[in-house]
């Protein structure tokens, strides 16, 4: 079954995203559990937290169709000992909103060097973070994404995504998301369907399927390898459809959020329908 959906608004609380989600026809969402721009936030409250569960239910989203997303101010690769522990302590509040929401993943960016440590020693910095961050929650996967390799972020190569993953301690608990836009920014050719075979071999090969915990589906507006994170709608930019087809009709992308971040909302009723009609071709 796939999953498809978008990153839907949590305005006026995030008792809202379920009903944001079935609005445009979504089996599927990402959300912020806070302001994504700010540090720090108001505890969700009790009510809120009910709503949610209770929305969620109604409306037969389960933890594996949901996939929300941390704040983009943390950087989890910090070189300097005092932002890195104000991104650890944001992130581990991130991570324990998720588990209150009864939610089983959180998806981030992995981080930045800042051009003052090596990608070698930044990677290593990310994978401690999940480990602290790990030791004190429960349920819930942290999901890196992989990245455009917009100046100084990590996580542009699945060898990144590897890296990390070899030095995190407990291994259930820690997945990737592969975004369609930040691979093809950062090099990977997935405009025809033999390179979206020899990407995804090569990304089954270097990572493994099975971290796979969601995908984020967003067309490019800067080319091949331009290393710059433009999301455009499917099929307006440089990737074209094929890439989405290709994911569609593949079982391997069975059972985890694929979502939408696609500039145009007022699209994202039509993206959905045609992803889903996608599936069901011939
Ligand atoms: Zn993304
Ligand atoms: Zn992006």
């Amino acid at each position: 079954m796939k999953y498809i959906g978008a990153h839907v608004s949590a305005g006026g609380g995030v008792e809202n995203t379920p009903r944001n989600a079935s609005a445009i026809g979504a089996n599927a969402f990402a959300l912020f559990t806070k302001n994504q721009r700010q540090w720090s936030a108001a505890p969700l409250s009790a009510t809120s937290i009910e709503a949610f569960r209770t929305r969620c239910a109604e409306a037969g989203f389960s933890p594996a169709q949901i996939l929300p997303h941390d704040s983009y101010l943390i950087n989890l690769g910090n070189p300097e000992a005092e932002p890195l522990e104000k991104s650890r302590r944001a992130f581990l509040d991130e991570m324990q909103r998720c588990e209150q929401l009864g939610l089983d993943r959180l998806n981030f960016h992995p981080g930045a060097h800042l051009g003052k440590i090596s990608e070698e020693a930044c990677l290593s910095r990310v994978a401690e973070s999940i480990n602290w961050a790990l030791a004190s929650t429960k349920g819930v996967t942290a999901v890196i994404e992989n990245t455009a390799g917009q100046g100084s972020n990590i996580g542009y190569r699945f060898e990144h995504l590897a890296r990390i993953i070899e030095q995190v301690e407990d291994r259930s608990r820690v997945g990737v998301c592969i975004d369609t836009c930040h691979a093809f920014a950062a090099g990977y050719d997935l405009t025809t369907e033999r390179s979206c075979e020899e990407v995804f071999a090569a990304f089954d090969r270097i990572v493994g399927f099975e971290y796979l915990r969601g995908m984020h589906l967003n067309d490019s507006m800067k080319p091949l390898g331009s290393r710059v994170d433009r999301h455009q709608s499917l099929g307006e930019g440089a990737l074209g459809w094929t890439v989405f087809r290709y994911i569609m009709k593949d079982r391997r992308f069975d059972g985890i959020p694929l979502i939408l971040e696609t500039p145009d909302e007022s699209r994202w009723p039509e993206e959905i329908r045609v992803l889903r009609s996608m599936v069901e071709e011939d």
